[in-house]
């Protein structure tokens, strides 16, 4: 059958909120009996907007990522619920509004922190994914109807449909490791939980300061020059190339770093290629490389 599924392309999350004031609109100081109580005015994000910086300024990259309950279909959340937290036929959790009166403890069972306590109606409180409207025939959740540039998407799809589109489309869980089946589906995921390089490459030419425009980054593990001198074998391939822009700037994105030694090697014609080994713990700029003039 056909179930209930949210894809979140991260590349395309602006931070705008929309999707948490339509999540507010909604549910603040509105009942759903059967769904949801009135969720509190402040201190509950049913979707929340997470926020990370990468490189660091002038070279910076700012990424979000939306983080609503995932409707998991082994939820811990439906598992110390006792019955009271239930999973739909169509893939939907929803907590209980009156049989999880007093039960504080379940906030905690959700290893994505996306159950909240309210404490003036003593019960815990999640996103339902609108199931309010959906059981009416609505086709868009309030978030997703919200958002203005389609970073969120509602999917119904079978089981084996979802399946195909994700490995069609790149699509990731977010957190695997909870072992938890979402029905929540990531798009570009990377860019949140990959490392971020950057650092830029001037040259002087005629006793002036340059932006080396064009001029080839490489990334390695380690100092590829002793690893090849030490083993008297060939030299290793670098982690990541990039060219450098206009301004002398290179990126080098979608890399998973582990903190130790790494080393640049910069090549421009006309000028002495550079080496040089830096300590990277994750992203960073590592700031700005000068390269001289080769004299003929
Ligand atoms: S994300 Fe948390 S609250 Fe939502 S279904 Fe999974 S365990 Fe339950
Ligand atoms: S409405 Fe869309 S773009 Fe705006 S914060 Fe929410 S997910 Fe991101």
């Amino acid at each position: 059958m056909a179930r209930w599924h949210l894809v979140i392309d991260v590349e395309r999350c602006e931070d705008c909120n929309n999707c948490f004031l339509a999540c507010k609109d909604e549910h603040v100081d509105n009942e759903w009996p059967g769904y949801a109580a009135s969720q509190p005015r402040h201190g509950q994000r049913w979707i929340d907007i997470l926020r990370k910086e990468r490189g660091r300024y002038p070279l910076v990259d700012a990424v979000y990522l939306p983080v609503p309950c995932m409707h998991c279909d082994d939820a811990p959340c439906v598992a110390a619920g006792g019955g009271a937290v239930r999973k739909r036929e169509d893939g939907i959790v929803l907590i209980d509004p009156v049989r999880t009166q007093g039960m504080s403890e379940l906030p905690a069972s959700c290893p994505y922190g996306a159950i909240f306590w309210n404490e003036e109606a003593g019960l815990p409180q999640k996103c339902t994914l609108c199931a309010h409207l959906l059981d009416q025939g609505w086709r868009d959740t309030r978030c997703t109807q919200a958002c203005p540039t389609g970073a969120l998407r509602l999917v119904e799809a079978s089981d084996m449909q979802m399946q195909a589109t994700a490995a069609g489309q790149g699509l990731e869980a977010l957190n695997p490791e909870y072992a938890t089946r979402p029905r929540v589906l990531y798009k570009n995921l990377s860019r949140w939980d990959s490392h971020l390089v950057c650092g830029s490459v001037s040259l002087e030419r005629d006793g002036l300061v340059e932006c080396a425009a064009g001029a080839t980054v490489e990334l390695y593990a380690g100092d590829p020059v002793a690893a090849e001198s030490a083993t008297g074998g060939s030299a290793s391939a670098p982690l990541s190339t990039a060219i450098t822009d206009a301004f002398g700037d290179f990126r080098i994105d979608g890399l998973v770093l582990e903190p130790g030694g790494y080393s640049f090697s910069i090549a421009l014609e006309g000028y002495a290629p550079v080496s040089y080994e830096v300590d990277i713990a994750g992203s960073c700029n590592v700031g700005t490389i000068r390269l001289q003039e080769v004299s003929l």
